[in-house]
């Protein structure tokens, strides 16, 4: 069972200096339903939503929307958790490359620029990050922002939310 949630609201973003621009709520009752969430996320990387940051707890399932997510791109390579290669990279038959990122094990922003993370977001190809707070202050391209509730029940709550640049 998948029900959805759409609202559009205009506020200022709380992590950021990008302005909220429109949130989705998916909920995904079993694990063999969230293709409603990929396509919600094709959608938006279709619109130009390249960056996709991912939060949630450990075992929120994070890493599982990846991959199902990397397999509708048409990405055919083993897709699994970069937590110690800190970035993978698969390549979509339609999309190119595809850089999935989890900055779960960096503490410090210049681990970030070692692993040349501004680049990865400036190169225009789809990034999928995990774990994506400590890049918070970077994030001031347009991006979606993905956050999964696990319920009592086992189900997820994924709130998804576009962050796009505002004129000042
Ligand atoms: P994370 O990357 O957030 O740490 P994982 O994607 O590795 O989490 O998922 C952890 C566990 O949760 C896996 O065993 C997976 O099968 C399960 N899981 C993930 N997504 C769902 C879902 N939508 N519904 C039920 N179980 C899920
Ligand atoms: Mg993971």
């Amino acid at each position: 069972m998948t029900s959805y949630t759409i609202c559009a609201r205009l506020s200022f973003c709380p992590n950021g200096p990008l302005s909220l621009f429109c949130g989705m709520e998916i909920f995904v009752h079993h694990i063999d339903d969230l293709s409603s969430v990929s396509k919600a996320i094709n959608l938006l990387i279709n619109e130009g939503y390249t960056i996709i940051l991912l939060r949630g707890d450990l075992g929120a399932g994070k890493t599982t929307l990846v991959k199902v997510l990397c397999a509708q791109l048409g990405i055919t390579e083993p897709v699994s958790s970069p937590t110690f290669s800190l970035v993978n990279e698969y390549t979509s038959p339609s999309y190119g490359p595809v850089y999935h990122m989890d900055l779960y094990r960096l503490d410090k922003i210049i681990d970030l620029v070692q692993i040349g993370f501004e680049e990865y977001l400036e190169s225009g190809n789809i990034c999928l990050i995990e774990w994506p707070d400590l890049a918070r202050d970077m994030m001031t391209m347009r991006h979606v922002s993905i956050d999964i509730r696990v319920t009592p029940d086992q189900s997820r709550i994924f709130n998804i939310t576009t962050y796009d640049a505002v004129d000042t």
